[in-house]
């Protein structure tokens, strides 16, 4: 017999699909918070969120009469029509997770509106409406879901440990905590403090909090054609890109092209790993798939050569400057003013508070904190003029739902760095035959002169490369190369390589290469330095495609540059001119800097002047 399901069943089973693991319910619930224009948000968890999940919010409240409709499928204030689905500004929009959390929780629901006299509690037991009552509140909304997945057993087996569980919330609330920087966040795990923000709109405190490893106050702002944020300097990489968060229109997502765009803007200066990086992303909703994941991390760009351009233009603009040049004293990081080091690395999280959690009182009770909230003057929702307003007119104001853009991110802490000006650079000496030192306004250079001269062969090149005629110019002396048996067999395969580059060269038989004309944008030193270093390398580096030549030529660069020579003083200038006019003179061809700097500021506290 062909039934229909009964509606509760049917819930149980759409259920899973929306919340999977506590996590899932409990970003849904911290996403109606946000909607909601809360300027606080206290998430509580126990057992890994299996057995209690609390979300407490002080956004506009859920007025009365629509309480029980709020946990209907379908039921959503946010959007009315279907033109609304292709601008969507909220974060929810489904109406699907109060229904589906209630279906598969013991769900308490404790609202109220500004306008409204008294609270209401709602408990709903598997989706069945057990009470509602009248009780005092203030305004805001507080849910509270135990025993997830209390009538699904099945779903229970696949939840993780509570310790990964409770990892994968409080990663969670730390990324919301970064883009939402002016919401007040507190964390509480197992009836501890895990950490509190301040809502302040400071994304460096926040990230400097949660994110130690970061190194917050180092990261250099970045503000181009709908992009903003923080990136680390090229020395500062990671192994992993735990240090790489990405927000599109104010969700956290993963994309290939953002990596992309984020890499080449730092124009092949990462030597290693992998850069720090905190991007705030405006685009067009009509411009973004998101829908390509079911948890909607991955995200999908109709333009993306635009995006990564804007990002890689970006980036550049800010690393391509002072700020991006390495420091020579590696700084210990100041410790954080402000609680706790629950960074998203929490090994099997015993998430402990830590010692540091910034005063007596961010410990004390959440009663306490809650009394602060009301206390609040510069709440985003006044008491008595909800931002938001449901259910009426939704699709009106559904660009009011604002907090999900980033318009609203500040990047704060440092300006926007300026481009490099080597004009102001006064030579002040030369050690190790190596090293130039150079004065600016308040920071000490040093030059290095071995990759300060690859890096202008390698641009001098790369230009000769592509804009010369190739017509090898004829040198008096030829001059031979011996090589090895091994280098001689795959070096007669490169040679057509070399010749491309603009060298007249033959096998001379007998393990010899011979060199009559050199390339016209080198001169006989670099050329016979090159072709040397290229030779060498041939017989370790595979195949013949151009990847393999490209390689080649990055290695010989190095060999083209005369080693240990001591510069005269007009040379030092030469090549600092030379480097000057390079297009990324910051870093060699294979990534290694060619200068690093010295604050004053940082001599004078090694002499405890400061
Ligand atoms: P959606 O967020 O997709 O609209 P939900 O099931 O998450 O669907 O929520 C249903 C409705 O309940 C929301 O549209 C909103 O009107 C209301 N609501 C849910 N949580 C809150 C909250 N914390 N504060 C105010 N209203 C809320
Ligand atoms: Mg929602």
């Amino acid at each position: 017999m062909i039934r229909v399901l009964d509606s509760f069943i049917a819930d149980k089973i759409a259920a899973g699909e929306v919340i999977e693991r506590p996590v899932s319910a409990v970003k849904e619930l911290v996403e109606n918070s946000i909607d909601a224009g809360a300027s606080s948000i206290i998430v509580e968890i126990r057992g890994g969120g299996k057995s209690y999940i609390r979300v407490t919010d002080d956004g506009c409240g859920i007025p009365a009469d629509e309480a029980e409709t709020a946990f209907l499928r379908h039921a959503t204030s946010k959007i009315s029509s279907i033109t609304d689905l292709d601008a969507i500004g909220s974060l929810g929009f489904r109406g699907e997770a109060l229904a589906s959390i209630s279906a598969v929780s013991r769900l308490t629901l404790v609202t109220k509106t500004a306008e409204a006299n008294s609270g209401l509690k709602l408990v709903l037991h598997g989706g069945r409406v057990i009470s509602n009552e009248k009780t005092g509140a203030n305004q805001g909304t507080t849910i509270i879901a135990e025993d997830l997945f209390y009538n699904t057993p099945a779903r229970r087996k696949f939840m993780k440990s509570d310790a990964r569980e409770a990892s994968a919330i409080i990663e969670l609330i730390q990324q919301f905590a970064v883009y939402y920087a002016g919401i007040r966040f507190m964390m509480i795990n197992n009836g501890q403090t895990v950490f509190t923000t301040k809502g302040d709109g400071d994304v460096l405190a926040v990230l400097d909090t949660l994110y130690p490893e970061m190194h917050a106050y180092k990261l250099i702002a970045v503000d181009g054609d709908g992009v903003r944020g923080y990136v680390s300097d090229p020395g500062s990489t990671r192994t992993s890109r735990k240090g790489q968060l990405f927000f599109v229109n104010g969700r956290l997502v993963d994309s290939a092209v953002i990596e992309r765009g984020l890499n080449e803007g730092y124009g092949g200066r990462i030597f290693s790993g992998f850069p720090s990086a905190v991007l705030f992303i405006d685009s067009d909703p009509h411009d973004i798939d998101v829908n390509i994941h079911p948890g909607k991390r991955e995200i999908r760009f109709l333009r993306q050569d635009e995006v990564r351009e804007s990002i890689r233009e970006a980036v550049n603009r800010s690393v391509m400057t002072d700020r991006g040049v390495p420091e020579a004293i590696v700084r210990k990081p100041e410790p954080p003013a402000v609680s706790v080091h629950a960074g998203s690395e929490i090994a099997e999280a015993v998430v402990k508070p830590s010692a540091a959690v910034e005063t007596a009182s961010e410990q004390t009770s959440i009663r306490d904190f809650l009394s602060r909230l009301d206390r609040d003057t510069d709440r985003k929702v006044p008491q008595d003029e909800p931002a938001v307003r449901y259910p009426e007119h939704v699709a009106e104001e559904a660009t009011e739902y604002t907090a999900v853009s980033s318009a609203t991110v500040s990047v704060s802490g440092p300006d926007i760095p300026k481009p490099f000006d080597f004009d102001e650079l006064v030579f002040k000496g030369y050690v190790f035959d190596t090293y130039i030192i150079m004065q600016g306004r308040d920071t000490l250079y040093i030059f290095d002169q071995h990759a300060a001269h690859e890096r202008i062969f390698y641009e001098k090149f790369m230009a000769g490369y592509k804009e010369s005629s190739h017509i090898p110019q004829p040198i008096l002396t030829p001059f031979t190369l011996n090589v090895s048996a091994d280098v001689y067999l795959t070096g007669r395969d490169r040679l057509d390589a070399l010749r491309n580059m603009g060298y007249d060269i033959e096998d001379f038989g007998d393990r010899c290469f011979i060199v009559r004309g050199i390339p016209e944008y080198m001169n006989a030193a670099e050329a016979d330095g090159f072709v040397r270093g290229f030779m060498d390398d041939a017989s370790d580096v595979q195949g013949d495609n151009q990847a393999v030549i490209d390689k080649l030529i990055m290695r010989s660069c190095k060999s083209a540059v005369k080693a240990n020579d001591r510069l005269s003083e007009r040379e030092i200038h030469e090549l600092m001119t030379g480097l000057s006019a390079c297009e990324n003179p910051y870093s060699c061809p294979h990534g290694r800097p060619t200068f690093i700097k010295v604050s004053s500021y940082d001599i004078e506290r090694s002499f405890r002047r400061r």
